[in-house]
């Protein structure tokens, strides 16, 4: 048989075609030359510098809408997509985000929802990265019931007049246009709002000590008035943010794999040279333990995103199963670098290992798009049939 492989316990790698492995070498090279060299000090900094080249350049290798047909977009299978996101997160979560919010909840609610005309005019800029996207659900009082949001948009002949708050919103003082969810007398719409329409503003929230890579904005709506064609068309309901969440969530499940492949071979490394007792760290037995139960658990994860993967590009995925891996995988991910973190010791405080920033960006992780305890409300009705959510 094939030798072992220490990065690829489980063969993993045979289940790809070719072009998988291309995607995924394309997304790694970038990252390897445009991210690793300045993330650490991008994260101390809490900016991400440089963003719109950035963008530029992740539509210039499809990252962008990278699994949305037409448009620009390139058109890739969900498992391509799903491991360009591992490549992306293993660099940072931050970096992740970005593409997550571009293309899977901004371009995705317009690709989706959208008509034509609104079609023709943001997507293929955005699968450019001329122009970045957000997506604003959450509010500074509605987080996990988005039912309950306050923002609203009233007609006022045939234009539509949108008041409210926004909180959290990746991307927001970079983007271009704005994907937002607001009440109407009809149930929850969505609107494409041009970010220079007047009453909209989007000032950054700072002093996180998660995901500093990453623009994260309030949205404030004052009297922001749109013309009749900025509503989408195709969504009326939570059903149209709740379809954009489960795809960004399909690219978080993958992704989380990434954060934690990163601390896993740092630690690898680590435990390999580091000595105490006059022998590498990585022949006692504690460390051992460790590397194993991390190695099982990441190549785990990792089968499971594949095979959700394969069910998404079969059209046969179900959000139960997207909550199955965002739960599994995210805590399992933050599980993986806090251990990695032991390993390392002092050193694994330090910024000159990717291991801290990993475990301290997926604390964002676990809690966006759905948090932990969502997911296994919803695991929970769909196993018992019963609504424990209120
Ligand atoms: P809450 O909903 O207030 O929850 C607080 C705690 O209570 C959680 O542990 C939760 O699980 C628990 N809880 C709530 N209800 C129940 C219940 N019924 N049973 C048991 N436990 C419950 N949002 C966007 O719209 N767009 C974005 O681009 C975006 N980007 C983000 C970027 C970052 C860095 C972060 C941190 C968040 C971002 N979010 C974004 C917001 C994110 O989606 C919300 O934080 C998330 O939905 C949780 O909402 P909340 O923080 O208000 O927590």
């Amino acid at each position: 048989g094939a030798p072992f492989d220490a990065h690829d316990p489980l063969g993993i790698d045979d289940l790809l075609t070719d072009e998988d492995r291309a995607v995924r070498a394309t997304v790694r090279r970038w990252t390897a030359e445009r991210i690793l060299p300045s993330i650490a000090d991008w994260y101390e900094r809490g900016e991400l510098p440089g963003i719109r080249e950035l963008a530029r350049e992740l539509g210039s290798i499809g990252a962008l809408g990278m699994s949305l047909t037409g448009y620009g977009c390139a058109g890739a299978s969900a498992v391509q997509y799903g491991l360009a996101c591992l490549e992306l997160e293993a660099a940072d979560s931050g970096i992740r985000s970005l593409v997550s919010v571009q293309g899977s909840l901004a371009m995705y609610a317009i690709w989706r929802f959208g008509s034509e005309e609104q079609k023709e005019r943001w997507l293929p800029r955005m699968s450019a990265g001329e122009v970045l996207g957000c997506f604003g659900l959450t509010e500074p009082d509605i987080g996990s019931d988005p039912g309950a949001m306050r923002t609203h948009a009233k007609r006022d002949g045939t234009d539509w007049v949108l008041n409210g708050r926004k909180m959290w919103i990746t991307n927001g003082s970079v983007a271009g246009v704005a994907v937002v969810w607001a009440r109407t007398d009809d149930g929850i719409r969505g609107f494409v709002v041009p970010t220079d329409t007047p009453g909209f503003s989007a000032p950054e929230i700072k002093h996180k000590w998660s995901l500093r890579a990453s623009v994260t904005s309030e949205l404030v709506l004052d009297e922001v008035r749109l013309p009749a064609d900025a509503v989408l068309p195709g969504a009326t309901g939570l059903r149209g943010p709740l379809g954009c969440l489960s795809h960004a969530r399909y690219g978080i499940v993958w992704g989380s794999m990434g954060a934690a492949r990163a601390s896993f071979e740092a630690a690898l490394d680590y435990a390999k040279t580091r000595e105490q007792f006059g022998k590498p760290i990585g022949g006692f037995q504690l460390t051992q333990a460790k590397l194993a139960d991390m190695a099982v658990e990441l190549h785990k994860g990792i089968l499971l995103a594949h095979h959700l993967g394969l069910r998404m590009d079969a059209g046969r995925l179900r959000p139960e199963q997207v909550s199955f891996g965002k739960l599994n995988n995210v805590r399992e991910a933050i599980e993986i670098c806090r251990t990695a973190r032991t390993i390392l010791g002092a050193n694994g405080i330090s910024l000159e290992y990717p291991v801290m920033r990993h475990a301290t960006n997926l604390e964002s992780v676990l809690t966006y798009e759905g948090t932990v305890e969502m997911h296994q409300l919803v695991l929970g009705k769909a196993l018992t049939g019963l609504d424990a959510f209120r």
